[in-house]
């Protein structure tokens, strides 16, 4: 599996997806004298403009799979809804593609994933699969009300959940998510939201960040807090579970791990994204290496480079036109500004971070 790498400066990284961590990651493989091009089917996309070529196609086109297959010499993502059979395909071709096939089919299924994460040995709240009205009534019997229902595939940043405040309507909470295939989970009763950002090389080495503390606000990552305060024992149990999860996957790259502290000091694991993460953004001005490198050390099959914190950082994402306020972000010398050059600011829309730098 490890033939051929580490790649050499010079050799050519491909990105499924076009997006502002596309961008960054890009930016990273640049630095460390790669070429990138870029798979989307979105024209004038944020990591289209600093990569070397972007092959403009849906993500299932057989055509760009194939050129895209030739032209790289490695191949990962930067979401985890590429489908799976684009990168069976690429694997059929002979592009390695990272992180691996099982790690997305874990990660696009909520049943799956929290089925992984307790065959793993890391805790999460209960859950129920939910496949029809009827299911969805009788898991909300047996898990309690209220409970939360989330479809199973493609949700984000808060959009295909609702909570079940009363057992008799979980029917009606289903059929409102569209009646596709959902999870019902028991409420976590949680004191805190924690994400633990960890890498693992081709050779099984494993690097992991400090805990940021994620604050959100309209189902929206707002801020995030790093290195978050941490008892020396939730710190193990964050490397724990981050360490039980890349292993188990046999992974390579970077993963974000969100996480919940409940009272009593416990961790369960809330969900896995198999990518650079945005509350992971603080490592680039807060560490040594920061996460989008990392994730192209890891994929090029090159060392892992310190995780270690060298600042203490509040990450703020710009949202819609906050990020008009360039100009006044720029003057203040303890606050480094990230902007992704999308044209267009609609409410809500992701465009851009500022790391406000603080000493640990
Ligand atoms: P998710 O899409 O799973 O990341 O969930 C989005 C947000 O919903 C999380 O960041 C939590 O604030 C909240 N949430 C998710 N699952 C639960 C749960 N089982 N109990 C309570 N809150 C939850």
């Amino acid at each position: 599996m490890n033939e051929g790498f580490p790649l050499a400066p010079g050799t050519v990284i491909g990105i499924l997806g076009g997006g502002q961590l596309g961008r960054m990651l890009a930016l990273a493989a640049g630095r460390l004298g790669f070429d990138v091009v870029i798979l989307t089917p979105e024209l004038d996309a944020p990591a289209s403009r600093v990569a070397r070529e972007t092959l403009i196609a849906p993500f299932d086109d057989p055509d760009a799979l194939g050129r895209l297959a030739d032209l790289c010499d490695v191949i990962t993502y930067e979401f985890e809804n590429v489908p799976a059979a684009a990168v069976a395909r690429l694997k059929a071709l002979g592009a390695p593609v990272a992180p691996n096939e099982k790690t997305l089919a874990v990660a696009q299924d909520r049943v799956a994933e929290k089925t992984f994460l307790n065959e793993a040995g890391v805790r999460t709240v209960a859950f129920l699969p939910v496949d029809s009205a009827q299911d969805a009534v009788a898991a909300a019997a047996q898990l309690g009300a209220p409970a939360l229902m989330k479809t199973r595939r493609e949700g984000y940043d808060g959009k295909g959940q609702k909570w079940v405040e009363h057992a008799a309507k979980a029917g009606a909470v289903f059929d409102a998510l569209g009646g596709v295939p959902c999870i019902l989970e028991a409420p976590a009763d949680f004191v805190r939201e924690l994400s633990v950002i960890a890498a693992r090389g081709r050779d099984g080495a494993l690097a992991i960040y400090p805990l940021g503390e994620n604050h959100h606000e309209g189902g929206i990552l707002r801020r995030t807090v790093a290195p978050a305060p941490a008892s020396p024992d939730l710190s193990a149990q964050a490397e724990r579970i981050a360490a039980q999860i890349l292993t188990r996957l046999d992974y390579v790259g970077v993963i974000g791990i969100e996480l919940f502290e409940l009272a009593d000091g416990r961790l369960l694991a809330n969900e896995i994204a198999p990518r650079v993460h945005n509350t992971g953004h603080w490592t680039q001005d807060g560490c040594e290496v920061c996460q989008f490198e990392q994730h192209i050390r890891a994929v090029a099959g090159w060392p892992l480079g310190p995780t270690d914190a060298r600042a203490r950082v509040e990450m703020l994402n710009l949202l819609g036109d906050e990020a008009d306020a360039w100009a006044k972000l720029a003057s203040e010398p303890e606050t480094r500004l990230h902007l992704y050059g999308k044209r267009q600011a609609k409410p809500g829309r992701k465009m851009g971070h500022i790391n406000r730098l603080s000493r640990l």
